[in-house]
């Protein structure tokens, strides 16, 4: 049998000889796009080029790209497990042509490599094509279909419609008419009895797509209508699992040797046999393919966490994690114990995995076992509210909360109901659900215009050597968001820093030869454009401008992007090699910088942190720049390239004495420049990775001089002693010794009040009554006399007590044990008095106190009290 391995190297090998360069995958992770959080298609990391945003190094390419279809446009979520076909991760194969060969070669070779090179059998495949749309007018694809025609008999090429055969990549942008190829998978006997014609598009688990052509040929403008590109377009993408399920000759994804050797260890830790029972099949499925999206998001950067994109991930390893525990009995984590095998399948194509194995198995371990608690806490809190929903239907709000707070999905809320008899309302669910969708569109809806072209040409960034460039304006356009309008101008040279690796993006001006200035309040990146945010455009848009950036927030920022650097190499130093930049966020004000480690760090280690990047401070090591360095050659000199990054061929490294790092950004011309450095805050964000921030420069100054003037301030406090660590420990020992003097005249005090309560003691009918009524701040202190007035006089003896504290009153009652027996109650008692005093309170029989507000009506309420023993 061809291997999986085999297939992808023979995909590579196939377009390599058609003079395509192979290029590497890009992350699953996005991070510099604001519409797209995972890679979903091969085409992602080229979208700058079919905008025309950069240059096309090569015309065509091919490569094996890790997908994620789990959020937005793309979801496949929910059929996930359920299908065989569909995963949330999977590796796309696509070639592309950009503005070179177009729909006969891509035709010819998608055709060659399928039947010759794979030889899959000729009339197991279907195509499609578009049909047209009138609305559009728009013809049917007749050149693709006449291509086809050199292969395969008309009737097996199938028209399809808009929806299925027509590809656009977002409200405006290239646009073209597709192909797609499907295969019938189907064993002999079932192909004779239906034709597999009729089965292509209709959800067909055997009848599938596997490879989708897209012949991009048109522009869509904001206002809907489609202009010729210029530059055509060949995008591919062909779904890996998908081919070796045909080639290796199967009718699952899950029956490939991509799957089956971690099905199998599935099966050995929970104790099934897949294929045995449906449900079970299911889980395991779930569990296999949400394994590999997490550790691969894990290794691209995107830890799981509680926002955005790292909330999708928990939510998908959440997903898994319930499936084994309610179809596998797996209550405890097991999903990290698959890693291995899953580097066993995968880790030679993708190193990453085994490079961060042990991240991976931890970051997995600890969200299992955090999921798991909850799920028992929801578990029970849903069990503990079942009798009080009425109908025996549980509310879709309830059931939404469910889901939104504890992760709970819409299904096992309803396999636990079901257990009991009961049902959820699953419309009353999706309104809920609904209304949290509206919410989160409108928190998002952008509304972008066209360019306005004002000149040709192609954007410079000056920024490395300069802090004012002499530029024009290329193109701008307006933008609305949440009811705000501004601009967004593209310039032809500017040395305004696009946010990108962390560092925020420049703010300065746009400076006319005359007339007012234009303030500049941010500077983006969009598919690879730096773009110039303003909210007012300047009047002569055709004009020469001065473009300047703010050079006291870019030189403060400058200070923490080196500061990063430095203390990156620090960190490896003194924690050890396995420290790696998982996260980091450079601004004017402080550096966070996450990374791998699986501990605390000390005091003392952070403090040595810190001393060694203040003595590569006071080095003063001049920047060692060098903007176009093969990446190889990079790597070689040690430069820290990390996982889940994008680099091209070329490459930038910064160097300051032995750091050398891969990096975009802009650093202070020498290490001295930044002069002090400090770390503020050390922490975990998940498990596995910590956090730092640190502040430089004037930041870290003011931060020491507050800690200075705090000082100075306790030193007054002190009455400026020499000494201030000694006046502080006198002043502990002083209050030690008089909370001791304090705690000996309150028993003293207490005494002697007892020995006047004692003498003036009154006997009502045989019973010794004792009585107090005065202002007294300690609560404790009259309880402290009841017990002891109660142990000297164990018999026929009442204590009442009305005292009060800042005006409020209370009462106290104490009785004899025999009194008790008798029929008198403490609690009883008070509770009917304080209503004298508007308050309220009880206890037990023989001891009682009420608290209240009108110490107007003490006497009274002592009065009423003493009546009680007349009574009795
Ligand atoms: P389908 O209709 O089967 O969901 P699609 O139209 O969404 O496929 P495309 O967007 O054209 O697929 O993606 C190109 C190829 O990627 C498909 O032909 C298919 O082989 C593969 N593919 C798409 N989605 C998935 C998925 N969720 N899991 C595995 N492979 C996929
Ligand atoms: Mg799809």
């Amino acid at each position: 049998m061809i291997t999986s391995k085999e297939i992808r190297q023979s995909f590579k090998d196939f377009f390599q000889s058609k003079e395509h360069r192979i290029v590497p995958s890009a992350p699953m992770v996005i991070k510099d796009d604001p519409t797209l959080m995972f890679t979903n298609a091969g085409m992602n990391q080229f979208k700058d080029i079919i905008l025309g945003n950069a240059p096309v190094k090569y015309p065509r390419v091919a490569d094996s790209q890790k997908c994620l279809r789990v959020s937005g446009k793309h979801n496949d979520l929910e059929e996930v497990g359920h299908d065989t076909y569909h995963h949330t991760m999977f590796e796309m194969l696509g070639n592309w042509s950009f503005g070179d060969y177009f729909k006969k070669e891509a035709i010819a070779w998608a055709w060659e490599y399928l039947t010759e090179v794979l030889e899959l059998p000729k009339d197991r495949l279907y195509v499609t094509v578009f049909e047209g749309a009138a609305e559009e007018s728009l013809e049917r694809d007749n050149e693709a279909a006449a291509y086809w025609e050199e292969y395969l008999s008309k009737e097996r090429i199938i028209n399809g419609n808009k929806h299925d055969n027509f590809w656009e990549m977002g409200d405006t942008g290239p646009c073209g008419p597709c192909s797609e190829i499907h295969i019938d998978i189907r064993p002999e006997d079932e192909r004779v009895k239906t034709d597999g014609l009729l089965l292509v598009n209709q959800s067909h688990p055997q009848v599938i797509e596997i490879w989708n052509l897209v012949f991009m040929q048109y522009n869509r403008k904001a206002d809907g209508s489609l202009e010729p590109l210029p530059a055509k377009v060949i995008d591919t993408g062909m779904g890996f699992e998908r081919l070796c399920m045909a080639v290796q000759g199967k009718l699952s994804n899950y029956d490939t040797d991509l799957f089956q050797p971690i099905i199998r260890k599935i099966g050995e830790i929970s104790n099934a046999l897949y294929g045995e029972d449906p449900a079970k099949d299911v889980a395991m499925r779930v569990v296999a393919d949400h394994l590999r999206t997490i550790a691969f998001s894990i290794t691209d950067g995107q830890l799981p966490s509680n926002a955005k994109a790292g909330y999708v991930i928990r939510r998908i390893l959440r997903r898994a994690v319930r499936y084994g525990y309610t179809f596998l009995g797996m209550h405890e984590s097991f999903m990290y114990r698959l890693i291995p095998t899953l580097i066993e399948v995968m880790g030679d194509a993708y190193p990453e995995l085994a490079a961060q194995q042990i991240l991976i198995e931890k970051v997995m371990k600890e969200e299992e076992e955090s999921f798991l608690r909850t799920l028992e806490t929801g578990i029970r809190l849903l069990e503990k509210n079942l009798p009080e929903q009425e109908g025996g239907v549980l509310s879709g709000e309830v059931a939404f909360q469910l889901y939104d707070t504890f992760g709970f999905p819409l299904d096992l809320t309803e396999l636990i109901l079901r257990e009991h008899g009961m049902t959820v309302d699953v419309g009353g669910f999706n309104t809920e659900m609904e209304k949290q969708k509206q919410r989160a569109r409108n928190a998002a809806a952008v509304e972008t215009g066209d360019w306005t072209k004002v000149r040709d040409g192609e954007p410079e960034f000056t920024g490395y050597d300069e802090t004012e460039t002499e530029t024009r304006i290329l193109r701008y356009r307006a933008v609305k968001q949440k009811n705000r309008e501004f601009f967004q101008i593209v310039l032809s040279r500017s040395p305004f820093y696009a946010e990108m690796g962390g560092q925020v993006g420049d703010t300065g001006w746009l400076i006319p030869e005359e007339g007012e200035k234009t303030d500049i309040f941010d500077t983006k990146r969009e598919n690879n454009l730096a773009v110039h945010f303003t909210r007012r455009l300047p009047a002569n848009i055709e004009g020469t401008f001065t473009a300047r950036i703010d050079t006291e927030k870019r030189t403060a920022t400058e200070c923490n992007h080196t500061a990063t650097h430095l203390m990156h190499e620090a960190l490896r130093e003194v924690l050890g090699m396995h420290v790696e930049q998982k996260g980091s966020y450079v601004s004017p004000e402080l550096l966070r910088f996450d990374f791998s480690h699986f501990g605390k760090m000390t005091p003392e280690e952070i403090r040595e942190v810190e001393r060694r990047v203040t003595a590569k401070i006071r080095s003063n090591y001049p920047i060692e720049e060098h903007r176009h360095v093969p990446i190889e050659e990079a790597k070689a000199q040690g430069a820290m390239a990390l996982f889940g990054e994008k680099y091209g061929d070329d490459v930038r490294t910064v160097r300051f004495g032995s750091s050398i790092e891969l990096c975009g950004g802009t650093h202070i011309s020498s290490t001295g420049r930044i002069g002090t450095f400090r770390i503020i805050t050390e922490s975990a964000i998940s498990a596995g990775v910590r956090r730092i921030e640190a502040v430089t420069a004037k930041v870290c100054e003011d931060y020491l001089y507050a800690k200075e003037d705090a000082l100075v301030e306790i030193k007054n406090l002190l009455h400026n002693v020499p000494d201030v660590m000694q006046g502080i420990r006198r002043l502990l020992a002083d209050n030690e010794e008089m909370e001791k003097e304090i705690r000996e005249y309150v028993k003293e005090k207490t005494e002697q009040l007892k020995q006047r309560i004692i003498d003036k003691k009154q006997d009502i009918q045989g019973i010794t009554l004792f009585k107090l009524i005065m202002p007294i701040g300690s609560v404790d202190v009259v309880k402290d006399i009841a017990y002891q007035l109660k142990g000297q006089f164990p018999e026929k003896m009442m204590f009442v007590a009305g005292t009060s504290a800042d005006g409020k009153p209370s009462l106290t009652v104490m009785l004899s044990d025999d009194l008790v027996a008798g029929g008198l109650h403490a609690g009883n008692m008070v509770r009917e008095a304080a209503r004298q005093i508007q308050g309220g309170g009880g206890g037990q029989p023989h001891f009682a106190t009420a608290g209240g507000k009108n110490a107007d009506g003490l006497i009274a309420a002592v009065e009423s009290i003493v009546q009680k023993l007349n009574d009795y």
